[in-house]
């Protein structure tokens, strides 16, 4: 394959809802959208979502990064192994900045496929997709009249498995928590707390006070503190997830000795790209440390549809997965055929993906995104 150009550009479209957390507010994508064309006119795109509060990114962090390396990629990147072999080089520098790059790789993956007249699994050696994939109801930070809205919906769509963010306030929060678990008795929930917390007492005590079971709590520690984390794993029979606080392989290396209790939630953009997201993926199964498959809050079909990759492949060692809100959430999305869960928050490959296609299987809006040169 030859690159003839590489484009990048930031992706801002409107919510049809506002989505809050304890660390961040939106009610627009937050994204950068690479687009990869090669000399024979094939196109590929890929798509990033930096977040300040995760990797400390910005989508001017993601600009320089790409103009930066953009000319040395079009002239040295034309197969599976040269993308590897770009990846071992920069190592430190996509630790720092793993979204702009998993933008990029997707998009130069996507193309190399459709080069190669095959998917992006079969280029990178991977199963092919398969079968259904069974996602998670969020719900946001909001009010008890919309989380009662929102849980009569996806009551409606058969959910019973929910991942609840929090404030921290036992008293609105076990409002929310009664409207499930009286809306659907049988639900399963688990929290994200996104660093709310500062010490592992302040932890048990919330723990101590809520009116639900608990599957897992996300993130309840300022992100790496693996200090304070390995003092509460030593007291809490709750499993805790790790999201903020792990982002690269060299996570593994802190939590280690404490893997009894520890999940891992792994989403594609904040660990850069496909091929890192797969290596943690296998070590994570190596060492027994399950997985929660995450997606970021407004990601378009291109994040949704990476993440299947990874999913399918481990499906084995996956508690959970999360996104696939398409245009559930979004105004409008990269495709006409949007990546969304359907009944009982299933997505199913035959029904939602064009398999006999290449690269990413998904049929681009071309007009409205290839077109826009930044
Ligand atoms: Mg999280």
């Amino acid at each position: 394959m030859r690159i003839r150009n590489l484009n990048i550009q930031s992706l801002k479209i409107p919510f049809k809802v506002n989505f809050k957390h304890s660390s961040a507010d939106r009610n627009k994508t937050k994204s950068v959208l690479v687009c990869t064309e090669t000399s024979n006119g094939h196109i590929g795109f890929g798509e990033g979502c930096p977040r300040e509060y995760v990797t400390g990114e910005s989508i001017s962090s993601c600009f320089r990064f790409f103009n930066q390396h953009k000319n040395h990629l079009i002239s040295c990147i034309h197969s599976l192994s040269d993308i590897e072999n770009w990846v071992l080089q920069h190592e430190e520098e996509i630790d720092k900045l793993p979204s702009a790059w998993c933008a990029i790789e997707l998009s130069i993956l996507d193309a190399l496929s459709k080069e190669l007249s095959q998917s992006v699994e079969k280029t990178i050696n991977a199963p092919g997709l398969e079968g259904r994939f069974q996602y998670t109801a969020v719900l946001g930070d909001s009010s008890a009249e919309v989380i009662q809205t929102q849980t009569t919906q996806y009551n409606k769509y058969g959910f019973n498995d929910f991942k609840v963010k929090i404030t921290g306030d036992p008293d609105i929060d076990n409002e929310k928590f009664n409207i499930i678990n009286s809306t659907i008795p049988n639900a399963r929930i688990r929290l994200d707390a996104n660093n709310l917390w500062q010490n592992s007492q302040d932890v048990l005590k919330y723990i101590g006070s809520i009116s639900t079971e608990l599957f897992a709590i996300e993130e309840p520690l300022q992100a790496m503190d693996f200090k304070e984390l390995s003092v509460l794993l030593k007291s809490i029979s709750v499993p805790i997830i790790l999201d903020e606080s792990f982002c690269n392989k060299h996570h593994f290396d802190h939590i280690l000795t404490d893997i009894r209790n520890v999940i891992i939630n792994l989403r594609i953009s904040k660990m850069g790209g496909i091929l890192r997201s797969r290596q943690i993926a296998k070590q994570a199964t190596q060492r027994q440390i399950p997985l929660i498959i995450g997606a970021q809050v407004g990601e378009t079909s291109i994040l949704t549809r990476a993440a299947l990759t990874i999913a399918n492949e481990y499906r084995e060692n996956i508690l959970a997965q999360e996104g696939a809100y398409g245009t559930l959430l979004l105004e409008s999305d990269i495709t006409d055929q949007p990546l969304t869960f359907g009944k009982y928050g299933r997505l199913d490959i035959a029904r939602n993906l064009g398999i006999k296609e290449y690269g990413f299987q998904i049929k681009y809006k071309l007009k409205d995104y290839a077109q826009h040169r930044v």
